[in-house]
């Protein structure tokens, strides 16, 4: 059980992007006037990720766009930030989080929004030109990188997932000489299932992306002043000579402040279905694997907009406490920008799911799938098609069965 947090209460909340952010200005549209303080190990405010991959890689936009407010609007929001902190410990029993200046910050609610981290290739630690894509530096570094190349730099990927995905097809657009390798027989099968990783898959090479699938990384050579920058080796003893080269093998969720807290970690922070986490203690965003309500499942899901509304309602909860609180059952949704075509997808898949294609191909760059989960919709991928998309948002938000999809497909 927790108390509602009271209203002159200081709140901290750990990690100053997305989810922080949108916890932080709920808490204060709900009226909260005691002190809300951000802790957050960038030393930026918080911004919006997903231009890293697509307009700010580019070079189409500047990183003063994607900001998600302007100075002023913190000001108005009244929120305290402490920023370039990481936090190193919490304390449930003294509610006192540690931050690594030595400082120690009592709070009356906490709220982790420390999101996920990237997974580094082993034997690639300091290794010049090799990036892994999370944050704006990140970014900035490769943009960084890619002109010093001077015109048409060769580019290898690693993993073809959504982040490698867009980082590739950016790069093949602004000139790029681009490889895009993947582990898997198809690019993001354990996510959509084998027809649409297929489908991911045709669309890259329609658009003449080099992508090869079923690899194995050998290791990576590094000669940084000399004519190949960087040379990946694969087992087959194939070596592929790069100016650039950006590793998106997945992300792991921060939580390595958190061990020893008495906070339960399993993949991720584990939450009840309303985000607590603990006495007085919510979590949001990539960083919370909550009881999913009506699945008795756990779900940690890696998409802004988890992390949008999820840190709104941890905010809302964590003022309610846990007998007044809402459970968060969002229906998920994410998109994913590839060359000139958007990806987007409603509901949770499993990868076994059967997969019915209800109108279009990968081949017309325009497609709705259903995913079939026992008898029920599971989720809808589409290709370009936003507004067929939110078509079935009320049905995945009722339950609906596979056979209205299907109805509503026919409609
Ligand atoms: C390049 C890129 C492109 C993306 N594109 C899309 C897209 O097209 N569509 C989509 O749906 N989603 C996309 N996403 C995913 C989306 O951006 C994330 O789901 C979202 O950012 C998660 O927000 P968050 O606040 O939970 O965590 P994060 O954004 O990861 O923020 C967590 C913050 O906490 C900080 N932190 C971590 N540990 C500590 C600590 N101990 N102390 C203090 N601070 C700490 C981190 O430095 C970070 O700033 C993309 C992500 C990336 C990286």
């Amino acid at each position: 059980m927790s108390d509602p947090v009271s209203p002159d209460g200081t709140i901290v909340v750990v990690g100053a992007s997305l989810a922080g952010l949108r916890a932080a200005e709920e808490v204060r549209h709900e009226g909260h006037s005691g002190p809300v303080v951000i802790v957050g190990e960038e030393i930026h405010v918080p911004y919006d990720r997903p231009p890293l991959s697509k307009q700010v890689l580019s070079g189409k936009w500047d990183a003063e766009r994607i900001g998600h407010h302007t100075p002023d609007v913190h000001d108005t929001l009244d929120l305290e930030f402490r920023l370039g902190r990481r936090a190193t410990g919490l304390d449930i029993a003294t509610r006192a989080v540690a931050c690594d200046d030595g400082s120690e910050l009592a709070y009356d609610g906490l709220v982790i929004a420390t999101g996920a981290a990237t997974r580094r290739l082993p034997g690639t630690e300091g290794m010049a030109k090799v990036w892994m894509l999370r944050t704006l530096d990140d970014c900035l570094g490769i943009r960084a990188d890619l002109a010093a190349a001077g015109d048409a730099p060769r580019v290898v990927v690693i993993g073809a997932g959504f982040i490698g995905s867009e980082v590739a097809a950016t790069c093949q657009g602004i000139g790029a000489r681009v490889t895009l390798l993947e582990a898997h027989h198809t690019p993001l099968a354990r996510v959509l299932g084998d027809p649409m990783g297929q489908m991911c898959a045709d669309l890259h090479r329609a658009n003449g992306m080099d992508l090869r699938c079923s690899v194995t990384i050998d290791h990576l050579e590094s000669d940084p002043t000399g004519p190949d920058p960087v040379t990946v080796v694969l087992d087959d003893g194939a070596h592929l000579p790069a100016d650039v080269v950006v590793v998106g093998i997945g992300v792991t969720p921060s939580v390595d402040w958190l061990t020893g807290s008495g906070v339960e970690l399993d993949n991720g922070v584990r939450c009840d279905g309303s985000l607590f986490a603990a006495d007085r203690v919510v979590a949001a965003g990539d960083v919370a694997n909550w009881l999913r309500p009506g699945t008795g499942r756990p779900a940690r899901v890696e998409h802004w907009t988890n992390a949008a509304e999820g840190g709104a309602a941890c905010g809302r909860n964590l003022l309610a406490g846990t007998a007044a609180a809402t459970p968060f059952d969002p229906v998920p949704f994410f998109w994913s920008d590839q060359y000139a075509t958007k990806i987007q997808m409603i509901g949770l898949p499993n990868a076994d799911d059967e997969v019915v294609v209800v109108s279009g191909s990968g081949e017309e760059g325009k497609l709705v799938a259903l995913y079939r989960a026992g008898d029920q919709l599971g989720a809808v991928l589409t290709l370009s098609q936003p507004a067929k998309l939110m078509g079935y948002r009320p049905l995945l938000a009722a339950g609906a069965s596979f056979d209205e999809a299907l109805a509503h497909a026919r409609s």
